[in-house]
């Protein structure tokens, strides 16, 4: 089954991604180009990296004390991606990119994510290390480090979490001082290197993915350590946090990767509930294993400004947390799939008639049991509303880049207030999904012989890494709806209003417009109670329900615009051919009443909690338990 048919509904019947090529940076592309990207995307993603899905899941990454062992299929699957040209795709002209719209950059991933999330991760990882480098890095480090990630030669990490420090960066304890050893490479002054301050860092850091393999010429770490103070103590706070480039083999000032090893070394690898294609690592660095030029201490460039560090490394984080709710919806969408296809073909039960069931008729498909079809129209609204909203937040992405002044300041505010919810409402709720999936399929679903409850492990990770789900509600609550005075809750409140004016004027949507307008106003109301005495502790006390609500909104937003979009194109007389029919747009509508119906409603309990400030949990002891 292909989700091609969305993909285009999504880009041209909603987002007119044409439009996109009326701007000079896409000038070249059009909607034949877009396709050609999107034809490739979906022939490699099914041919190269769907076959071997299980595959990756069974035969964990090994380590044998000296190399990590993956399967040998992986490196031909990343081979293939990369000869795709989709690292470079949406990237300058004169770094070898294409200039494609991020939205259609993102629309072609999606079947990568859904073919295999634990695969695409690589490229994932890669991608926004690269563009980290692009947006923070010196144009030698750029030249050095970022060209050959774009150009799929290296492999990219982000080097964050640590054992003792996971949600709470600030806390981290790896640490870089001034190289005053040398590499025996660059010149013997440290801040002199061409490839920027060097450093030597020393410490552990915590599930890395894709931190050690044998796959590309180097591995390109992006590493967060502190670098001490005058009295030799680290910095306390995020203040203290910066940046740092560690190539796993050391790299010469004219780019020639060395075959000597920097001193990282794999502590060991994690053995994960799902996710198992990507290794995952317990790195140490400077541990003195590969020592450089007779030391220990691993060799690092400072990237940005000393005591930047996180901010320059929110620029993947926020890539990362998109793409993580893409690899969320896109394993919501193989669920689906999946259960839909059995649920068309499993006989199961009988048809309830006027006088009872006839037990003389031949079974039916369990696709006709209403409980099956609500769980699959659940699957649906979720999977395909996820999808919309990866491909709204890539569209803010372009409109950041490419857009008038106006449009990328917009863009940019409602990127912001919008990336906890692309993360975490499909990471939860495709979750939610992938549970529905395994349902459908009763006692096969909980089988190994069904793809469904690989599914269901790989999708877990989704509300744990990037800011687990409770982090996201507090930064939306804490620091996204008040930032700048609600600026970006304005842009988002005038965005949604619209689309209540628009629907509430077509036969079938008015109803949805209304409720979508009373569930603004609720959210807003829920927000301004949630702050009213202005204590954090008590405004952020259900900090989570509050996610979920405006979660929900948001997608009840989209819901109405993909209603909206579903109308249009019926009138016009759109996807009305072919072997889709009409069945393809009133699923649309359908999908809309039900999110309406069934999902919005489910925010008043969230928010009820919320506007009271509840303290239920809050005051709970820990003996209480
Ligand atoms: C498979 C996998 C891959 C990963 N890949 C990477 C990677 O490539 N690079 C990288 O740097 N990291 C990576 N991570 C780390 C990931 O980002 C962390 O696991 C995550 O940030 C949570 O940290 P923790 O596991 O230490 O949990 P903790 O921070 O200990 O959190 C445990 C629980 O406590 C809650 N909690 C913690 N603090 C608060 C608070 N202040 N308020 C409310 N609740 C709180 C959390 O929400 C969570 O439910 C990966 C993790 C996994 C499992």
């Amino acid at each position: 089954m292909s989700h091609r048919a969305t993909i285009d509904f999504l880009l041209y019947d909603w987002l007119q991604a044409e439009r996109l090529c009326e701007r000079p940076y896409h000038a070249e592309h059009s909607r034949e180009t877009y396709t050609a990207v999107i034809d490739l995307a979906e022939q490699v993603a099914t041919e190269q990296f769907a076959p071997i899905n299980r595959l990756t899941d069974i035969h964990e990454p090994e380590f044998d004390g000296t190399t990590v062992h993956l399967p040998k299929e992986t490196p031909l699957a990343m081979k293939a991606y990369n000869d795709t040209g989709l690292l470079a795709a949406s990237k300058d002209a004169e770094l070898g990119g294409m200039q494609l719209p991020t939205v259609v950059e993102i629309a072609a991933m999606s079947f990568f994510y859904k073919s295999s999330v634990s695969l695409a991760a690589y490229p994932m990882l890669t991608r926004g290390n690269a563009n980290t480098i692009l947006a923070h890095g010196t144009p030698k480090q750029i030249e050095v480090f970022a060209k050959g990630g774009i150009e799929g030669r290296t492999f990219g990490t982000m080097c964050l979490s640590e054992p003792q420090a996971g949600s709470s960066l600030s806390d981290i304890a790896t640490r870089a001082v001034p190289d005053m050893a040398g590499d025996g490479l660059g010149p013997a002054d440290w801040a002199a290197d061409p490839l920027g301050p060097r450093y030597r860092l020393t410490g552990h850091k915590m599930w890395i993915s894709g931190g050690e393999h044998e796959m590309g010429d180097n591995i390109v770490h992006l590493v967060l350590a502190k670098i001490p103070g005058p009295d030799g103590k680290p910095v306390p706070g995020v203040k203290g946090i910066s940046l740092f480039i560690v190539p796993r083999k050391l790299v010469k000032a004219d780019g020639t990767i060395t075959s000597q090893r920097n001193d990282v070394a794999l502590a060991g690898l994690n053995h994960k509930c799902g996710y198992r294609g990507t290794v995952n690592t317990l790195l140490n660095f400077g541990e003195g294993k590969f020592p450089v030029n007779g030391q220990a201490g691993a060799v690092g460039y400072l990237i940005g400004k000393e005591g930047e560090g996180l901010k320059c490394m929110f620029t993947l984080m926020n890539e990362a947390r998109i793409s993580v709710g893409l690899g969320a919806t896109m394993l919501g969408y193989a669920g689906f799939e999946a259960s839909l296809e059995y649920a068309k073909q499993r006989p199961q039960g009988r048809r309830m008639g006027e006088g009872g069931k006839d037990h003389s008729a031949p079974q039916i498909a369990i696709v006709e049991h209403t409980d099956v079809k609500r769980m699959l129209m659940m699957q649906k609204a979720i999977a395909e509303g996820g999808l919309a909203l990866a491909l709204l937040c890539a569209q803010l992405v372009d409109d950041e880049k490419t857009g008038t002044p106006e449009q990328a300041e917009r863009a940019n505010l409602l990127l912001e207030l919008l990336t906890p919810i692309a993360k975490s409402w499909p990471s939860a709720w495709a979750q939610e999904a992938n549970s529905l999936a395994i349902q459908i399929l009763g006692g096969y679903g909980y089988t190994r012989d069904f793809p469904v409850e690989q599914h269901w492990r790989d999708n877990r990770l989704n509300m744990i890494h990037e800011g687990t789900h409770g982090i996201q509600g507090l930064d939306l609550l804490g620091r996204k709806v008040i930032m700048n005075g609600g600026k970006a809750l304005s842009v988002l409140a005038e965005r949604i209003s619209e689309t209540v004016t628009r629907a509430g004027q077509v036969d079938g949507l008015a109803e949805h417009a209304n409720a979508l307008a009373g569930a603004l106003q609720k959210v807003g109301a829920s927000t301004k109670a949630a702050w009213a005495t202005g204590v954090p502790e008590e405004a952020l006390a259900n900090a989570t329900p509050y996610l979920q609500a405006f979660g929900h909104t948001v997608l009840a937003w989209i819901w109405l615009e993909l209603g909206l979009a579903a109308k249009a194109a019926q009138q016009a007389g759109q996807w009305d051919i072919g072997p889709l029919g009409t069945g393809f747009l009133q699923g649309k509508l359908a999908c809309t009443d039900y999110f309406f119906r069934y999902e919005l409603p489910k925010i008043d309990a969230w928010l009820g909690v919320v506007s009271r400030r509840d303290a239920t949990c809050a005051q709970a002891q820990a003996d209480w338990f």
